[in-house]
């Protein structure tokens, strides 16, 4: 039933993504959030349910604040082998660089899921590196005006008012893979940037000025690396000398109490 969508809109023979199967049934249910840089940067915000990942585009991307309604577009329904997906899309459907921006687990805050989606309301508890505790989906029956098209795909990723709640702008705070702790320059210099001189998704605009930064970052990152250098802080090393772009932030100053206590949990979990 649930991945004709998304086979479709895939050729498996030019594409890196999965091509995967609807996995069993399983306790712990998986959800991550991947960062998206395609024609427009977005969240595909994604949670494991009867073996395929349930998924939302979110433009802005989650907010912890629980005062912020984020528009999330429903989309096809993903494999649940596309759940630890990292790279670049060379071309297709999402060309662009796919960045594994938070993982973890979802339990739902209701019994029966399916009717919660079909009453298009719900609730559910996180427990990622970057966003725990309380949320809910709300189906806005097209009546949110940000919704362009589609009117009966887009719901609202609210955060609700708990201990992971707070104005800490999470993406900007915490920016990068949780898979491999690079920006997508790093993706991109990690796989093969040759293909983006001849074959560039985005053609204009603030996400095609995003790509000509990251491929001209990317490309000074491979140069740093020595040839068959092995040391991936070869990298970073290169990045904390431009003095354009600084070493990353020195993580000192917690922004405030609910996101000293997310690193603490964060670094547990590593
Ligand atoms: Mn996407």
């Amino acid at each position: 039933m649930a991945l004709e969508e998304y086979k479709r809109k895939r050729d498996f023979k030019k594409t890196p993504e999965p091509e995967g199967v609807v996995a069993p049934k399983r306790p712990e249910r998986f959800f991550c959030v991947q960062k998206h840089l395609a024609s427009h940067l977005h969240y595909d915000f994604r949670l494991e349910h009867n073996g395929v990942l349930l998924s939302w585009a979110v433009p802005k991307g989650p907010s912890l604040d629980s005062k912020t309604k984020r528009l999330a577009m429903h989309v096809e329904d993903h494999p649940f082998a596309y759940g630890e997906f990292e790279g670049v899309i060379p071309e297709g459907y999402g060309a662009g660089i796919v960045m594994l921006w938070d993982k973890g687990t979802w339990t739902p805050e209701v019994d029966d899921v399916e009717a919660a989606l079909k009453k298009g309301d719900l609730k559910f508890t996180l427990n990622g590196y970057k966003l725990k505790g309380s949320w809910v989906l709300v189906k806005t029956g097209g009546r949110y005006p940000g919704a362009r098209g589609g009117g009966d795909r887009s719901w609202l990723l609210i955060k609700h008012k708990d201990d992971w709640s707070g104005d800490v702008d999470i993406a900007a705070f915490a920016p990068r893979s949780v898979k491999s702790d690079g920006d997508f320059e790093d993706i991109l210099a990690a796989d093969n940037p040759a293909i983006w001189h001849t074959n560039r998704p985005a053609k204009g605009g603030d996400a095609g000025a995003a790509f000509e930064k990251i491929i001209a970052r990317a490309a000074e990152l491979k140069a740093a690396r020595s040839p068959g250098a092995k040391d991936p802080n070869a990298a970073r090393a290169a990045r904390s000398k431009n003095p354009k772009e600084p070493a990353r932030a020195k993580k000192t100053a917690a922004p405030n109490a609910a996101a000293s206590k997310k690193k603490k949990a964060a670094a547990r979990k590593k």
